[in-house]
C-alpha cells in the first residue's frame, strides 16, 4: 500500500466536495484522488477531473457520462455512471478513505457500500444516518469502518469528547462524566424576522445564510431549521444518546460549532471560522492535523457572542424533527424524505416557505409507520413519504 490514503469525493461537485479538494490540493504529500462521484454537473466535473486527476469519474446520469467520457477521451480517467458504480468505488480495495457528500437519500447506498468495506468513512451527508440510523450504525460496527462526523456541529462535538468515547460511542455519554450534547444553530436567514412576512419569503432570501455558503438544499433546511433537526437526529444516533441528552442553542455567529457539557459543570467548545475545511480537514487527517486553509479566529474583532433558546413557534421543522426522533426510525425516515420532496417544490417556487412545514407534518401524519430492519424497508418507507409529499402538493396547488 502507498503512503498516500486514497480518496473517494461522492459529490465532488458540490459545496462540500470542492472545499475537501481544496484542501487535498493543499496536503497532495498525503492524499491522491481516486475516484470523483456526482450527479448531472458534466462541465464542473470536467474542470475537476483535468486538475485533479482521478482513475475514476462517475455520474449519476447516463447521459451526463456519456458526454464527459468524450469531453475526456484524450486522458487515461475511466468514465462511469450509476449508483452501483459509485457503491463499486466507495468499496474499492485500493480506497482508503470515503467523503461522503452527496446531498440527500441518494448518498444512502454508496454511503452504506464504504462502511459495509470497512472504509474511514468521512460523513458529511446527513441524510443517510437520518435515513438508516440503526442499521447504519451497526454496520459501522460489524464491519469495523472508521466514521468521522463532517457536519460542523457534529465535528466540533467529537472534538470536545474525551478520546474513550471517541473510539467506542457504546460507552454511553455519562460513563465519560458528559450530561449534554449542546447542539449549536444560528438560526439562519430569519431569526428575526417578522413572523408575518415568513410565508412570503423567496427562494433568494431563504438560501442566503447570513454565515455558511453551502448547497441550496441545506440553505433552505437553515432557514426552516429542519437542519438543526435533521442534525438533532443525526447527533443521537453518532453519539449514542438520548434525545433529553441533546439541547439545541441558537448562537447567531457561528463561531462556536457546538459544545460538551460535563457533570463537574465544564462546557467544552470548539471553535473556528464557519468554514467547512476545518472539519473536512480534521476527519481527512485524523488523529493528525493539517493545514486547512483557514485562518484563527480574530478575537480583537469579534464584537458580539450571543446564545438563546430556539423559538419553536418560528421553528416548526425542528420541533417536528424531534418529536419524530422520540418516535423512532420510521419517523425521522419520513419526515427526511418529506422534506426532501417540499423543499425542491420550494426551490422550484411550487410552494411557499411555510408550506415546507405544513406538508411534512401532513405526511408525517398520514404514514404507515413500519418497522425498518433492512435496507429494502427502508427505501420503501422513504418510497411512501415522497408519494404521499407529492400528493399533498398537489393538493395544495
Ligand atoms: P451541494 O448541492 O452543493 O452538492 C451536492 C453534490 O451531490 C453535488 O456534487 C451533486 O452533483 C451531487 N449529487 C446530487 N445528486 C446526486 C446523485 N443522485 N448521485 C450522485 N451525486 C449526486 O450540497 P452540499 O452543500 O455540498 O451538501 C452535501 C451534503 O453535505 C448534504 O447532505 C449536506 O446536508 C451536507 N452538509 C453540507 C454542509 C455545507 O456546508 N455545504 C455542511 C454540513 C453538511
Ligand atoms: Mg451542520
Amino acid at each position: 500500500m502507498s503512503m498516500k490514503s486514497n480518496v473517494v469525493i461522492l459529490g465532488a461537485t458540490g459545496s462540500i466536495g470542492l472545499s475537501t479538494l481544496d484542501v487535498i490540493q493543499r496536503n497532495k504529500a498525503r492524499y491522491s484522488i481516486f475516484a470523483l462521484a456526482a450527479g448531472s454537473n458534466v462541465e464542473s466535473m470536467q474542470k475537476l477531473c483535468v486538475t485533479h486527476q482521478p482513475k475514476y469519474a462517475v455520474m449519476h446520469c447516463e447521459a451526463a457520462a456519456k458526454q464527459l467520457k468524450e469531453a475526456l477521451k484524450h486522458t487515461h480517467i475511466e468514465v462511469l455512471s450509476g449508483t452501483q458504480a459509485m457503491c463499486d468505488l466507495a468499496a474499492h480495495s485500493d480506497v482508503d478513505t470515503v467523503m461522503s457528500a452527496i446531498v440527500g437519500a441518494a448518498g444512502l447506498l454508496p454511503t452504506l457500500a464504504a462502511v459495509e468495506a470497512g472504509k474511514k468513512v468521512l460523513l458529511a451527508n446527513k441524510e443517510s444516518l437520518v435515513m438508516s440510523g440503526q442499521l447504519f450504525m451497526d454496520k459501522v460496527a460489524k464491519y469495523g469502518a472508521t466514521l468521522l462526523p463532517i457536519d460542523s456541529e457534529h465535528n466540533a462535538i467529537y472534538q470536545c469528547l474525551p478520546h474513550t468515547l471517541q473510539q467506542n460511542t457504546d460507552l454511553g455519554l455519562d460513563s465519560q462524566g458528559i450530561n449534554k450534547i449542546l447542539l449549536t444553530g444560528s438560526g439562519g436567514p430569519f431569526l428575526t424576522r417578522d413572523l408575518k412576512t415568513l410565508p412570503h419569503v423567496t427562494v433568494k432570501e431563504a438560501v442566503a445564510h447570513p454565515n455558511w455558503s453551502m448547497g441550496q438544499k441545506i440553505s433552505v433546511d437553515s432557514a426552516t431549521m429542519m437542519n438543526k433537526g435533521l442534525e438533532f437526529i443525526e447527533a443521537k444516533w453518532l453519539f449514542n444518546c438520548a434525545v433529553d441528552d441533546i439541547e439545541v442553542v441558537i448562537h447567531p455567529q457561528s463561531m462556536i460549532h457546538s459544545m460538551v457539557q460535563y457533570k463537574d459543570g465544564s462546557v467544552i467548545a470548539q471553535m473556528g471560522q464557519p468554514d467547512m475545511r476545518t472539519p473536512i480537514a480534521y476527519g481527512l487527517a485524523y488523529p493528525d492535523r493539517i493545514n486547512a486553509g483557514v485562518a484563527p479566529l480574530d478575537f480583537s474583532t469579534i464584537a458580539n457572542f450571543t446564545f438563546s433558546k430556539p423559538d419553536f413557534t418560528r421553528y416548526p421543522n425542528l420541533a417536528l424533527a424531534i418529536e419524530a426522533c422520540r418516535s423512532g426510525q420510521a419517523a425521522t425516515t419520513t419526515i427526511n424524505a418529506a422534506n426532501e420532496i417540499s423543499v425542491a417544490a420550494f426551490l422550484a417556487n411550487k410552494i411557499g416557505f411555510c408550506d415546507i412545514y405544513r406538508i411534512n407534518s401532513e405526511v408525517l401524519a398520514k404514514s404507515t409507520l413500519n418497522s425498518l430492519n433492512s435496507v429494502q424497508a427502508i427505501m420503501e418507507q422513504d418510497a411512501q413519504a415522497r408519494a404521499i409529499a407529492r400528493q399533498c402538493i398537489s393538493e395544495l396547488n
